[in-house]
């Protein structure tokens, strides 16, 4: 989608993500930070006067500092308090950090691998967005510039929580909404092992979601559908797959391990957690019949 830079005024300059050729979302631009074409994609990065600093890839919202912590709370902590005890975790692109600084949180961690094609993006984040890019320093961390595809192929390690930060199923990242992909998540996840994936969203890619979940359940037997709130993400209510490989985010849920982990959240609790679960019914239409009943 362009990105349409023009302003109704000499005084303001506006940035808009188009939704198809039907809508748009603008933000007023105080400054441009950055602006790129890498490899893989067009990388810009803006200071808006409503919030704070924002990502965009490719003309896509990817975070903003206002809202980038519903996002990251979402994929980070709902999987790490279903698994038992995560130990080692696998981030499959989330150049901009916000999702290992979220699994870095959690005490019981002791490596995280992550694999972002775009070493470009890492660069801008760690220099602009510091918000999201604290992280990278942790010495728990493997910072790797590559291929998730390839990465997920050949690695032979294994891991216990596997999240797959990507963009939408446009350009490098179409093949990790795929069936190829998922099957080899399956071999690198350990037998208590669960993977979560950004799933889009219900209201304008509903098909996509059914068709991810579809993929999936090729390798899975256990397939859940949660969702967030957020403001920049197009029609701000958007999704989050997860497969397991025996595991139930409700079932073998304890919410006392989120009290006593001792960390501090902004949008995820144990209330939440429960809470994105609980499907509306239009959704539940048109996927509800993938999905696996939750434990009792
Ligand atoms: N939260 C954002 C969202 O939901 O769209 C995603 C954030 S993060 C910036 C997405 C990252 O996925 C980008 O940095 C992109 O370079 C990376 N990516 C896309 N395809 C990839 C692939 N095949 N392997 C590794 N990283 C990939």
């Amino acid at each position: 989608m362009d990105v349409n830079t023009s302003s109704p005024s000499d005084l303001d300059l506006w940035v808009e993500e188009l939704i198809g050729d039907f809508a748009g979302q603008r933000y007023r631009v105080l400054e441009t930070i950055h602006v790129s074409e890498t490899k893989f994609q067009k990388l810009s990065l803006v200071e808006t006067a409503g919030h704070g600093k924002v990502l965009f890839l490719d003309g896509l919202v990817m975070c903003s500092e206002r809202d980038e912590f519903v996002y990251h709370d979402m994929i980070a902590h709902v999987p790490m308090f279903v698994h038992p005890n995560p130990k080692n975790v696998l981030v499959i692109g989330g150049g901009d950090g916000g999702t290992a600084r979220e699994v870095l949180r959690h005490k019981g961690v002791e490596r995280v691998v992550m694999v972002e094609i775009d070493g470009e993006v890492v660069e801008v984040c760690r220099e602009h967005f510091k918000q999201t890019s604290c992280s990278f320093d942790d010495p728990r961390l493997e910072l790797r510039i590559e291929d998730g595809v390839k990465y997920m192929a050949e690695t032979q390690e294994r891991f216990d929580v596997i999240l797959v930060d990507s963009t939408d199923p446009i350009g490098p990242a179409t093949p990790l909404f795929g069936e190829a992909f998922y099957n080899n998540v399956n071999r690198v996840l350990n037998d208590d092992g669960l993977v979560v994936a950004q799933g889009e969203t219900p209201f304008y890619e509903a098909d996509a979601q059914r068709l991810i979940l579809q993929n999936l359940s090729k390798s899975f037997g256990q397939l859940y559908m949660y969702n967030y709130a957020n403001l920049c993400y197009p029609g701000g209510f958007w999704s989050f797959v997860m497969a397991t490989k025996g595991l139930c985010p409700m079932g073998d849920f304890d919410p006392a391990r989120v009290e006593a982990s001792g960390l501090a959240f902004t949008y995820y609790n144990a209330d939440t957690h429960r809470a994105a679960f609980a499907l509306p019914q239009f959704q539940k239409n048109k996927i509800g019949d993938l999905l696996t009943p939750f434990k009792k």
